[in-house]
C-alpha cells in the first residue's frame, strides 16, 4: 500500500496504486469533472460558436462563422449550394433523351460557326430547325 496525499483534499489515503491522485472521497469527485468537462468538450466542438474563427475543412481557409450551421467558409458554402443546384446525371437521364449524330469531317466546325453567328448553340440552332422544318413540311408525330 502507498500513502499519497489527495490533490484535492490534501488528505492523506492509502492506495494500492502509487499513480493515485485523489481520496476515495474525491476520486467520484474528479472523475465527474472530468466527465463534465469531456461533455462540454464535446458540445462545444460539434456546434460551432457564430462569430468564432473556423477553418474551412475544404479549402483550409480560415473564416468567421455567421451561423450555427455554418461547415465550410462562404465562397465553399456557395459552391456546394451551386452544385447542388446542378442537375444529376441521373436526373438528365430520366428527363433529357440525347441525340448524338456525325457529320462530315469539318462541318461541325462550319455548323458550329453558323450556330454562333444566329446567336445560337447547335442544340438550339437544330431545334429550331426542325421547327421550321415541320411548319414548312408538316409530317408532325402527332398527326
Ligand atoms: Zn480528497
Ligand atoms: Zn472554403
Amino acid at each position: 500500500m502507498f500513502t499519497r496525499k489527495c490533490e484535492m483534499c490534501g488528505m492523506e489515503f492509502e492506495t494500492p496504486s502509487n499513480r493515485a491522485k485523489y481520496c476515495i472521497y474525491c476520486r467520484d469527485k474528479a472523475q465527474a469533472a472530468r466527465n463534465r468537462a469531456y461533455a462540454e468538450k464535446k458540445k462545444s466542438g460539434s456546434a460551432v460558436k457564430v462569430g468564432s474563427e473556423q477553418t474551412c475543412p475544404i479549402c483550409g481557409k480560415t473564416y468567421t462563422v455567421t451561423s450555427g450551421s455554418q461547415k465550410y467558409c462562404r465562397e465553399c458554402t456557395e459552391s456546394r449550394k451551386r452544385k447542388k443546384a446542378q442537375p444529376t446525371a441521373e436526373y438528365i437521364k430520366e428527363n433529357y433523351d440525347y441525340i448524338r449524330f456525325n457529320v462530315p469531317k469539318g462541318d461541325g466546325d462550319a455548323i458550329k460557326s453558323y450556330a454562333q453567328a444566329q446567336g445560337m448553340t447547335i442544340k438550339q440552332l437544330l431545334l429550331t430547325a426542325l421547327e421550321e422544318y415541320k411548319a414548312n413540311h408538316g409530317g408532325n408525330v402527332d398527326e
